[in-house]
């Protein structure tokens, strides 16, 4: 196809379609242009910026007829950073669209027909996210923080981001303003010099715990105890400080090495009535209001009386494991990183369950073995990364026959790929509910129950 439009045009478009980076689309004769800041529903004259064989990229000139759904994005760094990309609409309008995607992906991907419940929203969307991982970099004036432009390493520099807890706001503003005092040097991508790369602030929301990361170059920190002073004066509450090193060119934020400059290892949270403590490699949901949404749902979609073994695979710390161990008869858990199940065990025996069984490893080595061995499950639950489930595993599901399989997924594309695999398995979708763990941004995640149809 060629372009019906060329760079420096100018056209005017109707939206029809927003893309999962929450560009707007717009079409020219079918082809489509990228918009940002469109939204669905709105007419605007735009400036064609560059044109490809199938699509080009555009931006607004004029807005002629905005969307009902268009708000003042409340953010001043919204359209820089690339942290959030729907504050411009409603949230009603991003619920609308996210459960709307995720019909329209089941269909076109997986041919799934299961119905999409009403997605279940938040009631205050901001202020959410208990982590934020804040790259540092030297700026023309002095060190700076903040998030990453979208698709970048340009750090946008920030006093503070509407979406995070206070204490990741009160890092992100002053710490920066500290290090020169202290002589850390912040870390510079493109030379390989300077020592702080990233802070990670994660609060636990119901106990008002704090952990906060030091990312560092190198393991000889010279500077720790002025660094841990500061932090310490900067937010009083803070109950763990630690140092974990980075020394790789690389853009995985985390190292291997951890080590505890004051206060716990760990920091606690609670979820419903379950605690747990969690180390600073382990994963944790970021939207501790949400995750009890979510973990509610993949418990009811379980429908566990008490007489089931079940699996649970990608299980972090432990936490949808002990959400079911209340009502299972026994469950066991599998996930890749070692800390993480260390922390899995002892949550298990901090809140008393005698019931569950955790091994570290990769999900579709672990739990193929485990079928081997003559291990069965009624009920199997996998959440995995935004890559799906491998296919190793999800084989394995279909002879290993549970009763039931839930799926929880933040990528609702690898979610429809993976249910059609089960589906031609054996298995029926039943029923997908939508949760929003990161308003604001145009992430979804979903809980989906399938029943096995054939014996
Ligand atoms: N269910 C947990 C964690 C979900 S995140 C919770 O709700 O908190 C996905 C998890 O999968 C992460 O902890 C990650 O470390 C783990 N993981 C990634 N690849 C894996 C694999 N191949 N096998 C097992 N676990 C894996």
């Amino acid at each position: 196809m060629t372009a019906p439009v060329k760079k420096n045009d100018r056209v005017t478009v109707y939206i029809e379609d927003l893309t999962h980076e929450g560009l707007g689309v717009g079409k020219v004769d079918g082809y489509p242009l990228f918009i940002h800041g469109a939204l669905p529903q709105e007419t605007a004259e735009v400036h064609v910026l560059k044109t490809l064989k199938s699509y080009g990229f555009a931006k607004i000139v004029e807005l002629k007829e905005p969307s009902p759904d268009r708000v003042e994005a409340p953010c001043m760094y919204f359209g820089k950073c690339g942290g959030c990309q729907l504050q411009h609409l409603s949230y009603e309008g991003q619920l609308h669209w996210k459960e709307n995607m995720v019909r329209n992906v089941m269909k076109r991907i997986g041919k799934i027909e299961a119905p999409v419940r009403p997605i279940k929203g938040m009631e205050h969307p901001w202020n959410y996210r208990n982590k934020s991982q804040i790259p540092f970099a030297m700026g023309e004036s002095g060190p700076i923080a903040g998030f990453y432009k979208s698709r970048t390493h340009d750090i946008v520099d920030m006093e503070r981001c509407l979406i995070q807890m206070s204490e990741a706001d009160i890092i992100m503003a002053n710490l920066k303003k500290e290090l020169e005092k202290i002589g850390i040097e912040p870390y510079n991508e493109t030379t390989h010099q300077g020592m702080l790369r990233h802070v990670i602030v994660r609060t636990g929301r119901a106990t008002g715990e704090v952990m906060v990361v030091l990312v560092t170059k190198k393991r000889k920190f010279p500077q720790k105890d002025a660094a841990v002073e500061v932090i310490r004066k900067l937010i009083p509450h803070v109950t763990s400080i630690v140092q974990n090193v980075n020394s790789e060119k690389t853009n995985v934020i985390l190292g291997k090495e951890t080590m505890t400059l004051w206060g716990k290892e760990t920091i606690e949270d609670t979820i419903g009535d379950i605690r747990f403590e969690i180390s600073a490699r382990s994963f944790y949901q970021v939207n501790p209001v949400q995750t009890e949404v979510l973990y509610n749902q993949a418990l009811e979609y379980a429908g566990l009386t008490g007489e089931e073994t079940v699996i649970d695979a990608y299980c972090g710390i432990g936490t949808i494991s002990l959400f079911l161990a209340k009502k299972a008869k026994q469950v066991m858990g599998v996930e890749i990183v070692e800390e993480a199940i260390e922390d899995a065990k002892r949550n298990a025996e901090l809140n008393g369950f005698t019931n569950t069984y955790f091994e570290a490893g990769p999900a579709e080595e672990v739990i193929p073995r485990w079928y081997k061995e003559g291990k069965r499950a009624d009920v199997l639950v996998v959440d995995p990364p935004r890559k799906g489930c491998d296919q190793a595993l999800l084989n394995t599901i279909i002879e290993f026959k549970p009763k039931r399989v839930v799926y929880v997924s933040c990528n609702p594309s690898t979610l429809a790929r993976d249910l059609r695999i089960l589906e031609d398995g054996g298995y029926k979708t039943m029923e997908i509910t939508p949760v929003d763990m990161f308003p604001q941004t145009t992430h979804v995640e979903c809980v989906v129950l399938m029943s096995r149809v054939e014996k």
